[in-house]
């Protein structure tokens, strides 16, 4: 079986069998957690970044926003594409590409991280980007 990794390792950590998993930081002064990484420090109690350590978030959570988007001026992801703005359990904010039926991609549905085969790379490692899809499961 090729090596997996992901696009951005430092973001996501992979483990074989389970959903990826979003990295964060949390603010040793304060508590607060954060994503993505901020180089600078923490934003609500002003702590320098080498306060903020990585933590590991909860890769589900809720629609907020969604949106279609049919042109950018990257070749990949392939337009049209869904973005949205998802809640995360863990009370974050991030903006994901959804995969999936976007009709489903419906403020308030429930959606996990997944997964999508990237590239490869030079070793033959296949790299994988993340996604987020709705959660047939998850309801409203
Ligand atoms: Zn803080």
């Amino acid at each position: 079986m090729p090596d997996v990794r992901a696009r951005y390792p430092e973001l996501i950590r992979l483990r074989p069998g389970h959903p990826p998993v979003i990295v964060g930081q949390v603010c040793q002064a304060c508590g607060r957690r954060s994503f993505p990484p901020d180089p600078y420090g923490c934003e609500a109690c002003g702590a320098t970044a080498d306060r903020l350590t990585p933590t590991e978030l909860v890769a589900t959570g809720v629609i907020h926003a969604v949106a279609t988007v049919h042109r950018h001026h990257h070749p990949r992801p392939e337009t049209p594409f869904t973005v949205a703005t998802i809640v995360l359990d863990d009370g974050i904010t991030l903006k994901g590409v959804l995969q999936g039926d976007p009709a489903t991609a419906t403020v308030g549905a429930r959606v996990r991280a997944v997964t999508v085969p990237w590239d490869t790379a030079e070793d033959g490692a296949e790299v994988v980007d993340l996604r987020f899809e709705v959660d047939p499961a998850g309801g409203h």
